[in-house]
């Protein structure tokens, strides 16, 4: 049967290798993207002792909060409809918040509990967040909210590029400065927050407070990066044999299935007969010279073991793409099936 087989001990064992590699800095576990294809309800289940969840929008944040109780704090950060400010309130969710507009919004209250925000300053991405500029500004607005007793303001982030060593740095001086203009506000922000699996783990300086982990997590490594001691992937993508005639084999997983048609002729596949080609069709697809094949034989498209282990990254590689979206272009109607 197609499926993605996710090892929930291999997740598990990921998390605490990072873990004790950024202590005492806090690993946030990000779970955007359904936890990049793996299933966030499972893995949120099997992720004991994580503490932070990073889930972009209200929706999956709100997902979040029926596994893990009320104890886990779950950080997001996508933009926010009234509605949505709403369910983040009741969830108790953590706001991420890099504009004045919304800021404003959160910080007319609701005579509730004061909603925990983050504030975000752009440190040269230009995706969101609020500019160097205009950060005193916004940061004096956010101290007024704070001392109004409708906001409480849980930390300073900021996301970087990961593309140059020297973009990062620049992107750190700036965060530093924001910091301590924060600071001198009044704020006193729990956790500063910057960078997210490469640089993080990389470079102890990126840490501050809190890591949002999401690729190594699920033992995504880089594209053209190098293995990550201690951190295997957790996914295997696996298809069975649904027919044979004469030297056509045909596995029951395609383009259809969120299989990149692209991977034509690029990427070997795993049979018991060892590694073969693969030409990827719509609904199925055709692995080349395998004799002896029998219908409901299992193929790995990627996976560790054998002697040609392979990962999303290996076929992403093969198409200039990354492992991340390998795994989250997978239709959700693809069985998973958890072990560990
Ligand atoms: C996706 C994301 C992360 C996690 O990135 P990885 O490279 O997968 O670890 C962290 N922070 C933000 C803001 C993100 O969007």
């Amino acid at each position: 049967m197609t499926r993605l087989m996710v090892d929930l001990e291999r997740i598990r064992s990921n998390i605490a290798v990072l873990q004790r590699h950024i202590a005492p800095a806090e690993f946030m576990l990000v779970v955007k993207d359904d936890a990049y294809g793996h299933g966030v309800e499972a893995v949120i289940a099997a992720a004991e002792g994580v503490r932070w969840f990073g889930s972009f929008d209200v929706a999956t944040g709100v997902r979040v909060r029926a596994v893990t109780g009320p104890e886990a704090r779950i950080f997001t950060w996508s933009a926010v409809s009234e509605d949505e400010l709403v369910q983040a309130r009741d969830a108790r969710l953590d706001l991420g918040v890099g504009d004045f507009a919304t800021l404003a919004r959160v910080a007319e209250g609701s005579g509730a509990a004061p909603v925990r925000v983050h504030l975000k300053i752009d440190t040269g991405l230009h995706r969101s967040g609020v500019r160097p500029e205009e950060w005193a500004d916004f940061v004096a607005r956010a101290a007024a909210a704070e001392a109004s007793g409708t906001i409480v303001v849980a930390g300073i982030w900021s996301h970087i590029a990961e593309a140059s060593d020297a973009d990062d740095d620049r992107a750190r001086a700036e965060f530093d400065r924001a910091v301590d203009v924060a600071l001198a506000a009044g704020l006193k922000p729990e956790m500063r927050h910057l960078a997210a699996s490469a640089a993080a783990h990389a470079r102890p300086e990126f840490r501050y407070d809190l890591v949002r982990f999401g690729a190594f997590a699920y033992g995504v490594r880089s594209a053209e990066g190098a293995n990550v001691p201690g951190i295997e992937p957790a996914a295997t993508l696996l298809a069975s044999v649904t027919a044979v005639d004469d030297d056509t084999v045909e596995i029951g997983i395609g383009a259809l299935d969120g299989l990149p048609s692209t991977l034509s002729g690029r990427v070997p596949v795993r049979t018991v007969a060892g590694a073969r080609a693969l030409r990827v069709g719509l609904a199925s697809s055709i692995v080349a010279g395998w004799d002896g094949a029998a219908i409901g034989d299992e193929v790995a498209i990627f996976g560790p073991g054998g002697d040609s282990d392979s990962s999303a990254t290996t076929l992403a590689e093969a198409i200039d793409s990354v492992g991340e979206e390998i795994l989250v272009r997978l239709s959700p109607l693809l069985p998973r099936e958890y072990v560990g």
